[in-house]
């Protein structure tokens, strides 16, 4: 009889992992002081503050915070010039924001295909899906790893387009030595409950283009402009603003963000060290030029063939049985129901044919091989990580040794 949880022996982990989102008590006096000096909305200074401290640590000149990553890549992507028709090339292995915002925007997304080894966008696949229509592409630094940017900007300066990063997942992360966020024309974060800076909901554009920080300061609060008067719209902006309580709460995590990226550093490093030695899981590759990821989600690769053909779904009750939630993550976005059944809705979409799209690197990794770990499990202490390893040991080599009992498995 196999000792595996899955099939009823004892799990490796039976505990949490560590909790997130933190509290702090810097965090609580944060909030605490912006409550009570009632400036709680627009004009708050914590929110000036915040802006000008996240601006400064992500080499950037200008930084205009609103309240979703969704809302900041909308407000970009219309502060970029986007009409009604345009085409913006996005992955296809993302979260689905990095879509609707350009649906949102009356524009049309366009998928690019990924690169296996790294899990990003291939810049190799995105000349040919420029059109006449093109205006934009917004590469995304997937689990928080830097996409090639060079290589996008090349490509985006030889065509003319513009390039906005969605650096939703990547905070602190670098690319040659240089924060990601605004080495395009400018580029969004999140700080929804998941992501490595967290005030629940929120979400922030940086740029070191004057021009593009306006556009985006106007789309934000109701289409007014810089030293405008209250009662004066330029644009059809919207109230995206962020609240002070939610700046308030991101100030103090600015602090601990470095020492949270040792740790998420460290543990990557242990586990893909540890993962190489495995045969049948491949840790991710960093794409050319990344110099620092923020390691938003630890990701590899599963080889079915390595392991006698059992599914990678098998695979996954087997661990989250042990008590380590693996999971596959995102589908080939261009599958998602939204894109099959709106033409109606979405008239500017008609005859895109999203559903007969097949870009065979998403669909190996989104429907084979990845797999995920849980944000906070890169935040883990020596045991945790210990326990996350001692997980994959079991279950892998029991899918090696004994693959019969997982072939028979129907979950
Ligand atoms: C989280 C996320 C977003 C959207 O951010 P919200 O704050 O949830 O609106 C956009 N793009 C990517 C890649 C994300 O992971």
């Amino acid at each position: 009889m196999s000792d595996l949880a899955l099939f009823g022996g004892s799990p490796i982990r039976a505990n949490p992992f560590p909790s997130w989102p933190n509290q702090s008590k810097a965090i609580r006096e944060s909030v605490i002081e912006t409550l009570e000096n009632a400036t709680w909305g627009i004009g708050s200074k914590t929110i000036d503050e915040f802006n000008l401290r996240f601006a400064e640590y992500h080499d950037a000149k200008y930084c205009i915070s609103v309240h979703s990553g969704t809302s900041a890549l909308w407000v970009s992507l219309k502060a970029a010039g986007i009409k009604a028709g345009d085409e913006v090339i996005i992955p296809a292995y993302t979260f689905i924001a990095t879509a609707t915002a350009v649906l949102m925007a009356n524009a049309v997304p366009v998928f690019a295909d990924i690169d296996l080894k790294t899990g990003n966008m291939d810049p190799k696949d995105i000349e040919s899906k420029i059109s006449d229509r093109t205006k934009v592409i917004v590469p995304v630094h997937v689990a928080g790893s830097p996409v090639d940017l060079n290589a996008i900007n090349t490509l985006a300066e030889k065509h003319k387009l513009l390039v906005i990063e969605d650096a939703a997942q990547a905070h602190g992360a670098s690319y040659n030595g240089k924060k990601v966020g605004a080495i395009g024309l400018g580029g969004i974060f999140s700080f929804q409950t998941s992501k490595n800076m967290s005030s629940g909901e929120g979400g922030t554009i940086i740029s070191n283009d004057e021009d593009f920080a306006d556009a985006c300061f106007s789309y934000h609060n109701c289409g007014r402009v810089r030293n405008g008067e209250w009662y004066e719209h330029h644009r059809l902006g919207s109230n995206l603003r962020m609240s002070a309580l939610n700046a308030a709460m991101l100030i103090p995590q600015l602090d601990t963000l470095e020492d949270d990226m040792d740790l998420r550093d460290k543990n990557r490093e242990s586990l893909d060290n540890f993962i190489n030695g495995l045969n049948g899981l491949t840790p991710m590759e960093m794409s050319p030029g990344a110099t620092r990821s923020a390691n938003h989600i630890y990701m590899c690769r599963y080889k079915e063939t390595e392991f006698n053909g059992i599914p990678r779904e098998t695979f996954f009750k087997a661990m989250q049985a042990e008590g380590v939630y693996t999971y596959k993550g995102y589908n080939p976005l261009y599958r998602e129901p939204l894109f099959i059944t709106n033409e109606e809705e979405y008239p500017w979409l008609k005859n895109r044919n999203y559903e007969s799209l097949n870009l065979s690197q998403t669909e190996i990794f989104a429907e084979k091989e990845a797999v995920w770990l849980k944000q906070n499990h890169l935040l883990g202490d020596e045991e945790d990580i210990q326990d996350i390893k001692d997980a994959f040991e079991k279950v892998t080599s029991a899918m090696k040794s004994d693959p019969k009992q997982f072939l028979e498995f129907t979950p």
